[in-house]
């Protein structure tokens, strides 16, 4: 009876609101959203919010699990590599003398799923009053654990109400074909391999069924599937434990299924309580190190809320061969590939909170640089060109023709021409060191890719009768404007990105001669080469007028028509399908952030008004037809004193996956918008921002944010700030690490462990 009990304590959710994501009955039309949205995730696994009762026909998408990193070529082996979803493991089916229960609509009065993101735990409450004389309550829980990331759990509560039938619960996996070959299928364990990419996956499994604490066998009903069969009488309570350990192997030879089994094992021994305590505490010392605080805001509260549960959830810090893709592990939009989502809008989050997190992150960049080579050279270009969408090789995964708007099929450019992702990946790898002093990663990893991304660039920017080095041929972040000339943001991205990978050679040079001769050696990098890079840098166009202090987006973007976006205020639709592609090409209007994404990651490239001045004129401009774009715009609104637009963006970016009458989210969430939330709240409104001395604040907080308090990692150190915006104070307070400086308003503030922390002012 105690165990039913901590067993009914731990299906009940979190009571604040401020925690949880509730969704009430049940409409067909949105569940797909629901679905990405309700995901749980611990970087390694994704199991997308699709409800394990039986489901009926009318189901929008199968339910999925994710496995990061099991990418496959679908059909063909020289297709684009795909995440492979894998088997279900929570299909439940419970039958009853006129059929199985079937969760839709009308036959749920009230059915309640509840995302708890402090625990990491997604639940349910049904209330099932079936026409065979039997009312139940079915309550569930799922998770995947934050400790042991192979781990799954799945808990499920049945509570007899009334009545007297025989009654079965069914437990099975589904779909064990899906995408995979099947090479080995046991009672308690599946053994599968992708077709091309020599990876294998293991399930082992574990279920058990209990009716008022007695356990109960089951009958057999194939692999992975099992019945059990029993008389209910009122008052009666049933439970049911499923623990699942899942593992990726990378090569043929390597076989995943000890390694599950182990993962079980050990699973089973702490018992469902066990694993929950681990999985709790796991989770609950990212919430120490990564949330924020909003006093006076309980909608942005809640929106940021999420955005952290998704970023936390996104993330392995053990896996180096895995990055994130654009729908994290929610979806199947865009197959699980990665783009420079990851280190623009992501990174920042992970290295500030999740240090672990961004290296490793990173190290997938590093593990993928042969990939960037080799695209690079098959280019005619030396050094190392990221595929704009990456999956498990770093080989270009971009497609090359998609279905556009107006159903016609349309050729793809970006794979080939949207290259700024190469300084992209740089920049993060910057950030992540002046942030950390992570010098280990720098000799390892960092250096090379700084080092062969500068190199491409100064062998992609050409020198010409202008005596200036142009940039030809490529697509901004605004993929409106196709095959154009230097783009401003590609052009000063990649000018800083050579000038970085200067003075990573001559920190090298001076701190680890024998590294930098070997590297150098190893890379082919002499002297002349070196000076080549300087001169390119120094000559970069970049668009800048020095009359107005405009940037121009790229050559010729002046000329083009000017359309007033206020006219088409209310639409519905983006603005390349309102106008039209050719027409939307012959315009000023941009997708999203681009000019506007460079004065957010350089803002020193923009002196005195003039970033104002490019922020005005480009914002005016923008459609944002991505959702990376309101984001971007928000910080810059913030760090340009206008809290008020900037809360604005942060609204529109939450709704992007928090609307519930919208369906955009229907192929997963946006976890860069996601990422962007976090920017937008941490490095635009409470202006945190990094400096090459140390670390800056400098807050803008909107009216009703009446304080606002997190914690951030620098240099090994960790500091917790609480900004009180009627008083114009903040406390910081060293909570570990060497004493520090903290410029608050431009100004030095002393930071120690043994120092009352005292408010300061700005
Ligand atoms: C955006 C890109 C982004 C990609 C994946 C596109 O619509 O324009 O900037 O990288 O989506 O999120």
């Amino acid at each position: 009876m105690t165990a039913l009990k901590t067993m009914a304590t731990i299906l009940a959710g979190t009571k604040d609101p401020a925690w949880s994501l509730a969704v009430d009955g049940f409409e067909p039309m949105m569940e797909s959203s629901v679905e990405s949205r309700f995901t749980i995730s611990n970087g390694f696994l994704g199991v997308r919010g699709a409800r394990s009762t039986t489901r009926g026909e009318r189901w929008v998408v199968p339910a999925r699990t994710y496995v990061a990193g099991l990418f496959d070529s679908p059909g063909v082996k020289q297709a684009p590599q795909e995440l492979v979803p894998a088997a279900d493991w929570l299909c439940i089916r419970i039958g009853l003398p006129d059929g199985p229960l079937v969760c839709h609509p009308g036959d749920v009065p009230a059915h309640r799923m509840v995302l708890d993101m402090r625990r990491g735990a997604l639940l349910s409450e049904s209330h099932h009053l079936s026409t065979s004389d039997i009312g139940l309550c079915v309550r569930t829980l799922r998770l995947v654990s934050m400790s042991e990331r192979a781990v799954g759990l799945q808990l499920i509560q049945l509570e007899v109400e009334h009545g007297e039938v025989d009654v079965t619960f069914e437990a099975s996996t589904e779909g064990t074909g899906l995408g995979l070959a099947t090479a080995r299928l046991d009672q308690d364990f599946g053994l599968w391999h992708t077709r091309y990419s020599g990876k294998r996956l293991a399930l082992a499994n574990m279920s058990s069924f209990q009716i008022d604490g007695q356990i109960i066998q089951p009958i057999s009903l194939g692999p992975l599937k099992w019945s059990w069969s029993w008389k209910s009488r009122p008052g009666q309570r049933a439970s049911f434990e499923r623990f699942v350990a899942i593992v990726r192997t990378d090569s043929p030879e390597l076989d995943p299924g000890p390694p599950a089994r182990d993962h079980l094992a050990l699973a089973q021994r702490a018992g469902w309580r066990g694993v929950v305590t681990a999985h709790e505490a796991a989770w609950a010392s990212r919430w120490l190190c990564s949330d924020v605080t909003i006093m006076g805001d309980i909608e942005a509260q809640h929106a940021l809320r999420f955005a952290v549960y998704q970023l936390n959830g996104a993330a392995n810090p053990a896996d180096e061969r895995v990055s994130i893709g654009a729908r994290a592990l929610t979806g199947d939009d865009y197959h699980g590939h990665v783009f420079w989502d990851t280190e623009i809008f992501l990174l920042p989050f992970y290295i500030l909170t999740w240090p672990e997190a961004a290296r490793s992150l990173l190290m997938y960049r590093f593990h993928t640089l042969d990939g960037a080579r080799a695209k690079a050279a098959g280019m005619g270009w030396r050094g190392a060109l990221y595929a704009w969408e990456s999956a498990a090789t770093g080989a270009e995964m971009s497609p090359e023709q998609v279905i556009g708007p107006d159903r016609m099929v349309v050729a793809v450019l970006c794979g080939r021409q949207e290259q700024h992702i190469s300084a992209d990946v740089a920049y993060a790898v910057w950030q992540y060191w002046q942030a950390t002093g992570d010098d280990d990663f720098l000799l390892q990893a960092g250096a090379e890719i700084l080092l062969e991304t500068g190199r491409f660039w100064a062998s992609r920017a050409g020198l010409e009768a202008d005596g200036l080095c142009h940039i030809r041929g490529v697509i901004g972040p605004d993929e409106y404007h196709e095959d154009i000339d230097d783009n401003a943001y590609t052009n000063v991205m990649a000018r800083w990105n050579i000038r970085r990978a200067l003075e990573t050679a001559a920190v090298l040079r001076e701190r680890w001669p024998a590294r930098w001769n070997s590297l150098a050696s190893r890379l082919g990098l002499a002297e002349t080469e070196l000076g080549q890079w300087r001169n390119v840098a120094e000559t970069m166009k970049t668009g800048l007028d020095p009359e107005t202090g405009l940037f121009e987006q790229f050559s010729g973007y002046f000329d083009l028509e000017d359309i007033d976006l206020k006219n088409y205020a209310g639409r519905s639709v983006p603005m390349d399908v309102v106008l039209g592609r050719e027409r939307t090409q012959r315009s000023q209007v941009v997708k999203q952030a681009d000019v506007v994404a460079l004065l957010a990651l350089l803002p020193e490239e923009f002196e005195g008004e003039t970033a104002a001045k490019n922020f005005r004129y480009y914002s005016s401009r923008c459609s944002h037809g991505s959702s990376l774009s309101p984001a971007m715009h928000g910080l810059v609104a913030a760090r340009l004193g206008d809290a008020a637009m900037a809360l604005r963006f942060f609204h529109q970016t939450a709704a992007i996956d928090l609307s519930t009458t919208r369906v955009g989210s229907a192929g997963g969430i946006h976890i860069a918008a996601l990422g962007g939330v976090w920017m937008l709240s941490v490095l635009g409104l409470a202006g945190l921002s990094l400096r090459s001395d140390g670390i800056s604040i400098d807050p803008h907080l909107p009216t009703g944010w009446d304080s606002v308090a997190f914690r951030f990692q620098w240099r090994s150190r960790r500091v917790k700030i609480s900004i009180d915006q009627a008083e114009r104070r903040l406390i910081a307070t060293l909570e570990a690490g060497e004493p520090m400086t903290l410029f608050v308003g431009g100004k030095p503030n002393h930071l120690a462990l043994t120092a009352a922390a005292s408010p300061i002012s700005w």
